[in-house]
């Protein structure tokens, strides 16, 4: 019997996207899809949507790819922490998976503690869910949605909600699929519905954040829903008042100056009479950044350790010896800082007195790095402790050679050894500024002075 293809090509009218809503994500569709990329202006209508859904189902699957791997790393760490006394000085082996998978991935620590979770809840708890991620009958932001919504719920519900509303999910958006699980929740566990929702707003707040341009985001977050309906109801009830009476604002606008008039203590009749206030063009700070000489060679000294461990790394490979690759990256950045040593005998004086260093000497620091040193962390460094890489004493020496800012929580991974024999975390500075890491998995992530 002919195939598909075969029959196509017979009648002369093969299109190669057409009808392939059937293939699955894997190997063979990445061919496919890498094969013809330059002739999409080829294709017709109908088959660039084939495209853009079989481009989508691959996505799915490369997607359950990274979180099968942040499950399986999860999974040894894990393993790693049970017979491990807790110590608040260091990270546990939880935290410290936390770090590596951001700086692998370079996402925040926040992000990496969210895809560990998603990736351990779809292991565990909703393997259904992982399948259909795999399958390309779902994408990244509904297993979110699934996993979020059955987040607490005991694992038979889970189970059912997840058997429920699998059926016939390739037809739903993220929001209907959220819908369902709603209603499905509400239906089934209502006593732990009401539990998670106690939970949740336990964690309310107030964000603040910068959305650039001079503006920023504030926001209400985790309160309860009730309430949060009920302040917004109100708000759009009063703009749409406003806006009867010819106020020349959307009423998206009006709304946020009423909700920013209430919240800096006008009351509601006043706050409805007062214009927007302008806002002030404010110059947000731009850290200078450090240039000169000094980085160029900062640079030079990055570029060198990187083709070192790159060589390492290849030379480990090829001897199938991996996992000696965490000490041995180590030896060669501190071999590398053996050979720097005269050049930063020369470079700088060294000589501060003391432990803890002056001030003209920390604002030094804080210039040359406007963050925290790990290289996925955002803390300003005036907000960092001012670490010694190499501890203050025997060898280390209070000077720019041998500081740097780092923020509580990154100071406790620097002093993280691993448990059970397994490597810790090493932080290396071989020339002021160039700050390099190794992590317990043996890779390495270099900071230079000129991050920011
Ligand atoms: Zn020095
Ligand atoms: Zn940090």
């Amino acid at each position: 019997m002919a195939s598909l293809a075969e029959v196509k090509a017979f009648r002369g009218e093969e299109r190669e996207w057409e009808d392939r809503s059937w293939f699955p994500p894997g190997p063979q569709l990445a061919v496919c899809l890498s094969g013809d990329k330059n002739r999409l202006g080829d294709l017709t209508d109908a088959e660039l949507c084939e495209r853009m859904a079989a481009a989508r189902r691959q996505a799915s699957w490369a997607q359950a790819q990274e979180l099968a791997a942040i499950a399986e790393l999860a999974a040894r760490r894990h393993a790693q922490d049970e017979h491990h006394d807790p110590d608040y000085r260091v990270l546990s082996a939880r935290e410290s998976l936390l770090e590596e998978v951001s700086v692998a991935l370079a996402v925040t620590g926040n992000a990496a503690a969210t895809l560990v979770h998603l990736a351990e809840r779809l292991t565990h708890q909703l393997p259904g869910t992982q399948e259909a991620l795999q399958a390309g009958r779902i994408d990244l932001a509904k297993a979110r949605a699934i996993s979020d919504a059955t987040d607490h719920l005991p694992d038979h519900l889970c189970t059912r909600i997840e058997d429920t509303v699998l059926d016939g999910v390739e037809e739903r958006t993220t929001g209907q699929l959220r819908g369902k699980i709603k209603r499905l929740v509400r239906r089934l566990a209502p006593a732990e519905l009401a539990e998670q929702t106690r939970r949740t707003v336990k964690g309310r707040r107030l964000e603040l954040w910068e959305s650039g341009h001079g503006a920023a985001g504030l926001a209400l977050i985790d309160i309860p829903a009730d309430d949060a309906a009920a302040v917004h109801n109100k708000l759009t009830a009063v703009a749409h008042g406003l806006k009867q009476d010819g106020d020349a604002r959307l009423i998206d606008q009006i709304r946020a100056d009423l909700a920013l008039q209430l919240l800096r203590g006008v009351p509601l009749p006043e706050a409805v009479r007062t214009p927007p206030a302008q806002a002030e063009p404010s110059t947000p700070a731009v850290p200078d950044t450090p240039g000169g000489d000094g980085d160029s060679v900062a640079e030079m000294v990055g570029h060198a350790a990187r083709r070192r461990l790159e060589e390492l790394r290849a030379h480990v490979e090829f001897h199938g010896r991996l996992a000696d690759l965490p000490r041995l990256a180590a030896r060669a950045v501190e071999e590398l800082h053996e050979r720097l040593a005269p050049l930063r005998d020369t470079a700088c004086g060294h000589g501060k007195p003391g432990y803890r260093p002056p001030t003209a000497l920390r604002r030094q620091i804080e210039a040359r790095h406007a963050t925290c040193v790990f290289p996925t962390c955002n803390r300003r460094s005036e907000h960092c402790d001012i670490d010694h890489t190499t501890p203050y004493g025997t060898r280390g020496t209070t000077c720019g050679c041998n500081l740097a800012p780092l923020c509580r929580r990154h100071h406790r991974t620097k002093q993280t050894q691993g448990a059970n024999g397994a490597a810790g975390w090493r932080l290396f500075q071989p020339w002021p500024g160039v700050l390099i890491w190794i992590t317990p998995a043996g890779t390495w992530h270099i900071t230079l002075p000129s991050r920011q």
